[in-house]
């Protein structure tokens, strides 16, 4: 058995939709279990629209477009029964979209748990067309709600995962339907509560969807098809030649997606690798290309390091002064002030002369943070303890990653001697003693230079033909 998880672009219009038929055709012997995101710009649709409600207007226009669009995917694609089946089912679940937002409208209240349930329509539409189009060409297929079988807590936008009950629910479900040749779709991104509310997992979680499913089943691999060739050597946006990585340990894809290598959600390792179900990236638009392999193994690349990987618009809060050195609770009052806040630290460092704490946020989280440390540390600011609390913007982080890299000699000289060389001005450095990842902090400005710089210095380009 194989989890097919298809994204947002694969499912993004008839043409794509057609391709995934397809695909999915080719591989039915593998008794394909089929994860589905919603259409593409669909969930940024959905915000859009529980916003305006909230603001006491009817987003009719989105709406109307919304309907519009699936409509006409499930008129083009699906046929005879399954085309009325399904245009009906959609029909009904646009028509509570509305009844929702008119609810949101005259309260003007947006709970999270609103947005979740609006949210949660994207992939609710899109895979029933996609098991009415299988249907259509001849398949046995049928559409699973994740709220059936995603069992999580109540933490609106960002829920956790019971995994007992999941695994349990999902196995029941899907099982005796897969050995019967019937091709389950189901919803990525969703689940539900014990008392039924429905929750979402996370932007970008039907990745992490597929891999929850094909642990619970035991799946032999877990195939995620996207719109690129797979993860690579950098950002190609940012380095012309980056090339796809052949095959990259569960533990290096977690580290390239913490750090900004969009090609999978952070959290799909997961469930993955307590299995060990090898993962793959599989381009949909280009579907003879071998894609990524994430499993145990790997290959190492010559000089180490596999992949530079970034992050875009973060700030540095620096909290400093000498009398740190005797306050032994100051980290531990610094990070109880950026949980409380739910603020993420991407990066931590701190000097052994223990004169300053330097945090790495998301710029979004800066401001509130900057004010919460100085409310916590007034005291200490006011007597000089501390000099100051400060923030500097636009920062980002570079994050050399590679299983290859621990216990070799030469990684940091490797990666800051060219910079170095170039001029370019490290603000920050942290390296866990994981030694798969060494990160640091450059000006915004400087952030494309030291991508190519620190690419090129350990030689991942592709090799150039003469
Ligand atoms: N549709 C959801 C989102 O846009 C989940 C996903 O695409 O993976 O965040
Ligand atoms: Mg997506």
């Amino acid at each position: 058995m194989i989890v097919m998880k298809f994204g947002g672009t694969s499912v993004g219009s008839a043409e794509a939709m057609r391709r995934v038929a397809h695909i999915v055709e080719t591989y039915r012997s593998r008794k394909p279990v089929v994860v589905v995101s919603a259409m593409t710009k669909v969930t940024d649709t959905l915000r859009a629209i529980a916003r305006e409600a909230s603001e006491g207007r009817m987003p009719t226009q989105a709406l109307e477009e919304l309907h519009r669009r699936h409509e006409e995917t499930i008129t083009t694609l699906l046929s005879g029964k399954d085309k009325e089946q399904t245009l009906a089912v959609c029909l009904a679940m646009l028509d509570e979209l509305e009844d929702i937002c008119r609810g949101i409208s005259l309260l003007r209240e947006l709970s999270l748990r609103s947005v979740d349930l609006v949210s949660s329509f994207g992939e609710r539409l899109s895979a029933p067309i996609v098991a009415g189009l299988l249907n259509t060409i001849g398949m046995n297929a049928f559409s699973v709600d994740a709220r059936q079988v995603v069992r999580t807590d109540d933490r609106h936008t960002e829920a956790e995962v019971d995994f007992p009950i999941t695994d349990l629910l999902l196995c029941e479900t899907i099982l005796p339907a897969v050995a019967e040749d019937r091709i389950p779709v189901v919803t990525g991104f969703i689940g539900a509560t014990e008392q039924g509310a429905t929750t979402t997992l996370g932007r970008g979680a039907s990745d992490y969807t597929a891999s929850i499913v094909g642990g619970a089943l035991q799946a032999d691999e877990i195939w995620i098809w996207t719109d690129v060739d797979g993860a690579m050597t950098a950002d190609p946006r940012i380095v012309e030649d980056a090339q796809v990585l052949e095959k990259i340990t569960y533990h290096e894809a977690a580290e390239m997606s913490y750090f900004g290598a969009k090609v999978l959600h952070p959290k799909t390792m997961v469930p993955a690798v307590r299995r060990r179900i090898p993962i793959r990236i599989k381009n949909t638009f280009n579907p003879s290309s071998a894609g990524t392999l994430i499993s145990d193994e790997t290959t190492v690349m010559p000089l180490g390091a596999k992949t530079i990987t970034s992050i875009d618009r973060l700030c540095l809060i620096m909290i400093e002064g000498s009398g740190l050195v005797g306050l032994p609770d100051t980290p531990a009052r610094v990070f109880k002030t950026t949980a409380g806040l739910k603020a993420t630290v991407l990066m931590i460092t701190q000097a052994s002369s223990e004169h300053d704490i330097c945090l790495l946020l998301g710029e979004k989280d800066g401001l509130t943070v900057l004010h919460a440390l100085r409310t916590e540390f007034a005291r200490e600011l006011e007597s000089g303890i501390l000099e100051a609390v400060s923030m500097q913007p636009d920062i980002a982080v570079v994050a050399v990653v590679g299983q290859g890299m621990k216990g070799t000699p030469g990684m940091a000289a490797r990666t800051f001697g060219i910079l170095g060389k170039h001029q370019i001005n490290i603000i920050a450095i942290a390296q866990g003693s994981s030694e798969l990842n060494i990160s640091f902090a450059v000006s915004r400005d400087d952030l494309q230079d030291t991508v190519r710089l620190v690419h090129q210095a350990f030689e991942l380009g592709k090799k150039k033909h003469s």
